[in-house]
């Protein structure tokens, strides 16, 4: 199997398709990108990085933060934090309130936006925001070897500006006892978390933390890293983590900048990138280049 030659072809497949999807139109910024990029790379176990298309270009990451603030959390507070927050796929939309009020405040897993707002808030305790972002930046520049990733401040202060829904679930979350800093610092947090940038070779390398194997940086227990796997294949794509399983079965985590990142256990962790979404919210030619890559490998963890 030659990996590079897989990679062109999926790329080259991608840039004929005509139907890529809607870039994410609800954070101003992120509706003005250009949907005609797609990126794929791949970061082997054996030291590899291998990548076609817009490799080089940076995107928003969004929700794929949410994976690396809760490996942060986890280091912090360790099982405390599941008192907090659950670990059960949520069956609705990410930012859902009514699932919220049924549930008295505990969200149903880290990955929908009230329980990221929860693992920042976790991150915040004692701290104040910009160490908790400079943390965030550590971490990352760390795993990906690269001191050359930043947050997009624009993108920030959009999501600052329009985030009422995420103020109103870490508001509902006060009140029941679940966020202990000002609401309004734990969604000033949040907002910055998910406007960090990277492109998609660079997000392939920090991913390389949840691969195992020698040639990553080794930066979780293994059982922890074995916890935030799982969590991302039943939780890692909104309410299609399901079908995600289903058709490519590996452990992957998107978000609305129309990245995902995919780790192939003791294999490769993969970073994809196409702006255009699919009805569930996540990237349309990502999802459709990862069933390729996992039908051409054999690296879907089932098989
Ligand atoms: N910052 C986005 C929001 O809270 C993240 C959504 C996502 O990528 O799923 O709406």
């Amino acid at each position: 199997m030659d990996l590079q030659e897989i990679l062109d072809r999926i790329a080259a497949d991608m840039a004929a398709t005509q139907d890529r999807g809607r870039v994410a139109g609800y954070i101003p910024e992120l509706a003005c990108v250009d949907p005609t990029q797609f990126a794929i790379a791949v970061a082997t176990a054996d030291g590899q990085l291998l990548s076609a298309g817009d490799a080089d270009v940076p995107f928003s990451i969004q929700s794929i933060s949410k994976a690396f603030t809760l490996a942060l959390a986890l280091g912090r507070l360790g099982d405390q934090l599941w008192h907090r927050v659950g670990r059960e796929p949520s069956g609705n939309a990410f930012n859902s309130i009514t699932q919220l009020e049924r549930e008295a405040g505990i969200p149903r897993n880290p990955f929908i936006n009230a329980g990221a707002l929860v693992v920042t808030d976790s991150l915040l305790e004692a701290r104040v925001r910009s160490e908790v972002l400079a943390e965030l930046l550590r971490f990352l520049r760390h795993a990906a070897d690269d001191d050359d990733i930043h947050i997009n401040k624009r993108v920030a202060a959009s999501e600052e500006a329009t985030g009422h829904r995420n103020r109103a679930l870490a508001e509902f979350m006060a009140a029941h006892g679940n966020i202990h800093n000002d609401p309004a610092q734990t969604c000033w947090t949040y907002f910055h978390q998910c406007a960090v940038e990277m492109s998609c070779r660079q997000m392939a390398l920090a991913g390389r933390f949840l691969m195992g194997g020698a040639s990553g940086p080794t930066m979780l227990a293994p059982a922890r890293m074995q916890r935030i796997l799982a969590l991302m294949l039943t939780c890692g794509h909104y309410d299609a983590s399901g079908d995600f399983a289903f058709h490519v079965g590996l452990p992957g985590k998107s978000g609305v900048g129309g990245g995902i990142l995919v780790i192939a256990p003791g294999r490769a962790s993969i970073a994809v990138w196409s702006p255009g979404l699919n009805a569930n919210g996540n990237s349309q030619l990502g999802t459709r280049a990862m069933m390729q890559l996992a039908a051409k490998t054999g690296w879907s963890v089932f098989q």
